[in-house]
């Protein structure tokens, strides 16, 4: 298969490019702007292999995807790209309302253009597959409030999303499934939990405290860190994508998490208790990682619980996440520990520099 992924050069974008390419059956045309959180460092493999190219375009320019499409075929299209920060969202949400609900309007019109004039089993097999998150739902009760069988979020629970970005994700999926209801495209839907593992931006809440610990920085914890995720191994969602989008029923929505809900705190600690068995030597002679925690005032709007009931994709695709919490931290600290070439890049901002070349 052909498999055109927006927002290739980014945390799980990137993540489902390296699982494509490690099937011969698949090639990989990667389309990314390049904000500031796209890497094509993050695509080793990238670099030896003839099934892969990639496209610098902005999915808000409808000129460029044309192109894109006419020149090169895709049979599938997986839509990442995204601005994705909650913060940043907060601090200045016009960019998500351009990326989010614009970008991925005009790129469902792209598509549609393209799958319009195709023929045959091309036309038959063609997916238009957005993958958003669980976020679109809201939040959950939360174990400290409400006691007994706590709820979890199904294809079926009601949006209702609290920050400028949950609300950009949810405004994109409803785009998506009226552009299959109106115009026939097909579609596929993915809403997943909090991703974790190799590759991660180190804005986001894992490899950030990963990073600040080992230079001996503050560990910033929002309000008391009792707010619970459904953390998933970035490598077992992009197995779960690349199911969906090769065998997943059109018109289905699926939700994808990993059965991990945890404390915010809980992950801080595990980082900290995983460091001191992997780098027991500390920076600026503290006593332990865990010292270096600090609590701070709380974002706005913070949704208290996300979790999520994923035996739909189970049952009808046979998809289960590999990694358990406890390994998957564990490779994702490892990982960090041996690829500090790539967050030293990232955080100095080299990983920027060498882009003209690759704009192909
Ligand atoms: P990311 O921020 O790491 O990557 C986003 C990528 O999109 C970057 O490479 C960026 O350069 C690119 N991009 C941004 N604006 C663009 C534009 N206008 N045109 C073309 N490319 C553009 O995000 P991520 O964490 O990899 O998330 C990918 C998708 O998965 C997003 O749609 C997000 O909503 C969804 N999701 C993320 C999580 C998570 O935990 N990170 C969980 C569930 C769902």
């Amino acid at each position: 298969m052909k498999i055109l992924v927006t927002g290739g050069a980014g945390f799980i974008g990137s993540a489902v490019v390296r699982c494509l390419l490690s099937d011969e059956q698949h090639s990989v045309i990667s389309l990314d702007k390049l904000t500031y959180a796209g890497n094509l460092e993050s695509i080793p493999a990238s670099l030896q292999s003839d099934r892969y190219s990639f496209e610098c375009v902005d999915i808000c320019d409808a000129q460029a995807l044309g192109r894109v499409f006419d020149e090169q075929q895709p049979d599938i299209v997986m839509h990442l790209a995204a601005e994705s920060h909650v913060d940043r969202s907060i601090d200045g949400p016009g960019e998500f309302i351009q990326t989010n609900v614009v970008g991925t309007y005009t790129l469902l019109e792209a598509s549609r253009k393209y799958w319009l004039q195709l023929e045959g089993e091309k036309k038959e097999g063609f997916r238009f597959h957005h993958i958003s998150t669980d976020e679109v739902y809201g939040d959950l009760p939360h174990p400290d409030e409400q006691g007994g069988n706590l709820p979890l979020f199904t294809e079926e629970t009601s949006y209702a999303p609290s920050s400028p970005y949950s609300a950009s994700k949810a405004s994109s999926d409803h785009l998506v499934r009226a552009w299959l209801r109106t115009y026939g495209l097909p579609t596929v839907v993915t809403n997943c939990s909090n991703n974790y593992g190799p590759y991660h931006f180190p804005e986001k809440l894992i490899p950030h405290v990963i990073l600040n610990a080992l230079a001996g920085k503050l560990l910033p914890v929002y309000g008391d860190g009792s707010q619970i995720r459904d953390w998933l191994y970035v490598e077992d969602h992009a197995r779960a994508l690349v199911e969906v989008a090769t065998n997943g029923r059109i018109g289905e929505t699926y939700n994808i998490g990993g059965h991990n809900e945890k404390r915010n705190i809980e992950v801080v600690h595990t980082i900290c208790d995983l460091l001191e068995e992997l780098v027991p030597e500390k920076p600026n002679n503290i006593g332990f990682y865990r010292s270096l925690i600090t609590f701070v005032k709380d974002r706005p709007g913070h949704d208290v619980r996300y979790a999520i009931d994923a035996s739909k994709i189970d049952k009808e695709l046979g998809w289960k996440p590999q990694e358990t919490f406890e390994s998957g931290m564990r490779k994702t600290v490892q990982w960090y520990l041996d690829n500090s070439w790539w967050w030293k890049r990232v955080l100095s901002g080299d990983y920027r520099l060498d882009r003209i070349g690759d704009k192909g």
